[in-house]
């Protein structure tokens, strides 16, 4: 995916400020940086739940921010957030069949075969009967994934999908994630887990005051960065 010199600002206060990015097919861009310096926004302009002010985001050959319709776009680049945002009366496996079913107009019978698979796929094939409250965060946000999976994106966004979540639970979703990095899925991820980004990134973007102030490579940006923000962010965080 290509982001083309976007800006995006709430009022007068300045949230993008001309960012581009190239994403290569089955790359994993983590994005980190300072609260308040981007990262949800950008993630959200990929997806059209935010509009961009300007620049111009393409999936492919198609204009993502062009004159498309966004639930088209949300399909094809699915979004897992850090707040779990299942429904609470549906079980784990009816929260996955809803989007199939309402949004590709499956049929009940095929929903479910393939709400099965995608639970399994993200290893909880035996939980598809349990409900949210049930569940725990880790499994909550498994399901989130399965969900958006069960759409076939191209590409996932991930918002800090762990910053809610114990060490131990947060390790069940990191190894979910990882295994779909290992499938070749293109993935833009905010995180702050660094052994994450450090393991599983192609690239690691630091934004500040949104814009991207540093690119580079896993090992470069944790070895050697070379802009003293992002140094001293490095610092912060080791
Ligand atoms: P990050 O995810 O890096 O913490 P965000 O993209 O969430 O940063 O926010 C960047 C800035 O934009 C913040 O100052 C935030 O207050 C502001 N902001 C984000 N969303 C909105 C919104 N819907 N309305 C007004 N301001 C917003
Ligand atoms: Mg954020």
């Amino acid at each position: 995916m290509r982001i083309d010199d976007v800006y995006k600002s709430y009022g007068d206060e300045r949230v993008l400020h001309g960012v581009s990015l190239e994403i290569g097919r089955g790359d994993v861009e983590v994005l980190v940086g300072p609260s308040g310096s981007g990262k949800s926004t950008l993630l959200r302009c990929l997806n059209r739940l935010t509009e961009v002010d300007e620049g111009h985001i393409f999936l492919g050959d198609v204009e993502v921010t062009g004159d498309t319709d966004p639930d088209e776009i949300r399909q094809q680049i699915g979004m897992v957030f850090q707040d779990i945002n299942l429904f609470a009366h549906l079980t784990a496996r009816k929260n996955v069949m809803l989007g199939l079913q309402k949004v590709r107009g499956m049929g009940e019978a095929e929903a479910r075969d393939r709400a099965d698979a995608e639970l399994a796929r993200v290893g909880l094939g035996d939980q598809a009967d349990s409900y949210p409250a049930q569940l725990s965060g880790g499994q909550k946000q498994r399901v989130g994934i399965a969900r958006a999976l069960a759409m076939d994106p191209k590409v996932m966004l991930f918002d800090e999908p762990t910053s809610a979540l114990d060490p131990e639970l947060s390790n069940e979703v990191l190894a979910v994630m990882r295994e779909l990095v290992d499938d070749g899925m293109t993935m833009v991820v905010v995180t702050h887990e660094m052994r994450f980004a450090r393991g599983a990134a192609s690239s690691i973007s630091f934004l500040e005051g949104g814009e991207i102030v540093e690119r580079g490579p896993p090992d470069r940006m944790f070895d050697d960065p070379r802009h003293e923000r992002t140094k001293r962010f490095f610092e912060s965080i080791s």
